[in-house]
């Protein structure tokens, strides 16, 4: 894996069951030896927001998201904005490593999913950031058009997460003033879109990020990908915008961290 330093990995989910073979800790520590600087992990529900913020204690360049994800819109109920509201209240006074509401948004893939209960449980997280000044990390599925109504409606700080829209889609992303994060699925040889997209957005709104244990890039395709592999995702971004891999790796550092306002 080539080497590189300063590595922001905007999104992890270093909680889900492919890591379940290691020694989480030993692993995450290993990562952070490894050329990564901060990891954001993307809470999926109550227990999950949990585990971020236990993380969070435990490594000084790992941050966390809470909130509840759009495919489990049954984990969300008024008790669960009461005890997320809980975590956020109670992380002010005691290290304050929750930056972000997230994953939150809309994921249209699956027949099964009620979209109405996803669009309530999408504006009520928009809502629980907007109360606490935080920004959002939205995941959007075949949903761009109810995605940004919502967005536009309430216009949160934030990024678009694994952007898989067009260039046109991107426009109105930014013309939120928001971010756009890009996985590994830059590297795949099918991914016209999304290489069109890296190649064009302004690099201040450029956020790198794995969404592991999936997404790996190429050569790792198919792969459990963890933080360290962002090397190949921004590598290949490097080369289709024409700069230094390590300067883009310095760049989408300094954007996560405005973003998600981590100052050290
Ligand atoms: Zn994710």
């Amino acid at each position: 894996m080539p080497l590189f330093s300063n590595i922001f990995d905007s999104h992890s989910h270093y909680d889900d069951h492919a890591f379940d073979d290691c020694d989480r800790d030993l692993f995450i520590s290993e990562i952070f030896g490894s050329g990564v600087k901060y990891i954001m992990h993307a809470a999926t529900d109550l227990e999950s927001s949990e585990f971020g913020i236990a993380s969070s204690k435990r490594f000084g360049g790992f941050f966390t998201s809470v909130g509840v994800h759009p495919e489990y819109p049954d984990k969300f109920s008024p008790q669960i904005l009461d005890e997320l509201e809980k975590l956020i209240e109670s992380e002010k006074t005691s290290g304050g490593k929750i930056r972000a509401i997230g994953e939150i948004g809309l994921d249209y893939h699956y027949e099964g999913f009620d979209r109405e209960k996803q669009l309530f449980v999408f504006e009520q997280q928009l809502l629980l950031a907007k109360s606490h000044s935080l920004p959002v990390i939205v995941h959007s599925r075949e949903a761009t058009e109810d995605t940004l109504t919502l967005l536009k409606k309430h216009k949160p700080s934030g990024v678009v997460h694994c952007f898989s829209g067009s260039v046109e889609t991107a426009k109105e992303v930014l013309a939120l003033g928001m971010y756009i994060g890009l996985t590994g699925v830059v590297t795949f040889k099918n991914s016209k879109k999304a290489q069109e997209v890296a190649k064009t957005l302004p690099s201040d709104r450029l956020l790198l990020e794995t969404d592991c244990p999936y997404m790996a890039p190429e050569p790792n395709r198919g792969k459990r990908s963890d933080s360290r592999m962002i090397a190949f995702t921004a590598a290949k971004i490097a080369e289709l915008r024409g700069m230094d891999t390590q300067d883009l790796i310095d760049i989408t550092n300094l954007n996560a961290k405005r973003l998600f306002d981590i100052t050290d």
